[in-house]
């Protein structure tokens, strides 16, 4: 344990609100319940249901379950206070003493628009957080969700190209949202926006067999990413690409594991481009949902088969610097 406790590594994929402690997300639910009425409202009975949930421990079914979690959550984060109060705990949880998980973070989280807040001020709210961190230790992803309107998607990525500009921490723009949603031919033009202004550019790729390969195919190409998340199911010809652009690879094993994309870490991905001798980064995802840590998903990369990958440790060394070295900033 202290040998990856130790060891350098960047966390590149954790979605904020996904990431935020069972502790803090109950206490926001107590707060949230005290102060809208215990029971009575549908939103109420809502959030009540979903923080339960997420208390006991999430079983799914399938990927797209796990889509269903983020309204309660949502009701929960709502305001620029309470979504600068779980950004807090999710910076806290992964950079703080005494068991920080990472050197680095890239947290990323989709910028929603409430009574109490616009998108621009979602965004400044988790920014004031991001940045009580040094630049080499905390930066912002800005995501984009595949079921938004074009002229939100629009709305983010000019956001995210403001906020650079005007020297806040915005490194990137992510691609997420659940994978059976959205045409994404009309997100191009934004996308290739942000490139040109230097945001680095990840997206959610053939996470499910239902991905069709030329939604696949045009992710590669058209959106030019520079890192993937997920890339579960690509062909022979997408990883082509994968390889020619040196596109480097977010692999999230337990929550590959626990949305049953994957079967086993017998058939995980990640043996594949270990083999190839791919950049990939090891990350959690969504770690309030997932139950895990950086540490416990790099133990897994040490640990003995079946339970593991029963990689050495420089190995496992090689695979933190790949993530250190595939930082947007
Ligand atoms: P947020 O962006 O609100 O901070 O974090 C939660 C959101 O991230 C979810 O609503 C979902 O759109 C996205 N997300 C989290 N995990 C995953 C994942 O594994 N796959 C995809 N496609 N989207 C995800």
């Amino acid at each position: 344990v202290q040998f990856l406790r130790d060891l350098p590594k960047a966390e590149l994929h954790a979605h904020l609100n996904g990431s935020i402690p069972l502790d803090v997300l109950q206490e926001m639910a107590r707060d949230y319940l005290s102060a809208n009425g215990a029971s009575g409202s549908t939103v109420s009975e809502a959030v009540k249901m979903g923080v339960q949930n997420l208390t006991q421990g999430v079983q799914l079914n399938e990927i797209h379950e796990f889509f269903g979690l983020f309204p309660a959550i949502y009701a929960l984060t709502s305001s620029p206070e309470r979504v600068a109060k779980a950004a807090r705990a999710v910076l806290h949880l992964f950079l703080d003493d005494p068991n920080p998980q990472c050197a680095y973070l890239e947290m990323r989280t989709t910028p929603r628009a409430t009574e109490s807040m616009d998108r621009r001020g979602y965004l400044l709210a988790v920014l004031e957080e991001v940045e009580k961190y040094p630049a080499d230790k905390a930066a912002l992803i800005v995501s984009t969700d595949r079921r938004m309107d074009e002229t939100i998607v629009e709305e983010c990525i000019n956001l995210a190209i403001t906020l650079k500009e005007e020297g806040r921490r915005v490194v990137g723009i992510d691609l997420c949202g659940d994978p059976r949603a959205g045409e994404l031919q009309r997100f191009v033009k934004h996308f290739q926006n942000a490139k040109a202004s230097g945001l680095g550019v990840t997206v959610h790729i053939a996470e499910t067999v239902d991905n069709p390969t030329s939604e696949t195919d045009n992710l590669l190409r058209a959106f030019a990413p520079s890192r993937l998340g997920h890339a579960t199911f690509l062909d022979e010809e997408a990883m082509k690409i994968v390889f020619e652009k040196d596109i480097a690879v977010e692999l999230c094993l337990t929550s590959n594991l626990l949305c049953k994309t994957v079967k086993s870490l017998e058939d995980h991905h990640i043996r594949f481009y270990l083999k190839q001798d791919h950049p990939i980064a090891i990350c959690t995802d969504d770690q309030l949902v997932f139950r895990t840590n950086l540490l416990a998903e790099y133990a897994l990369l040490l640990a003995k088969p079946p339970y593991g990958l029963g990689l050495t440790m420089d190995e496992v060394r090689k695979i933190a610097e790949m993530s250190m070295a595939r930082r947007f900033s």
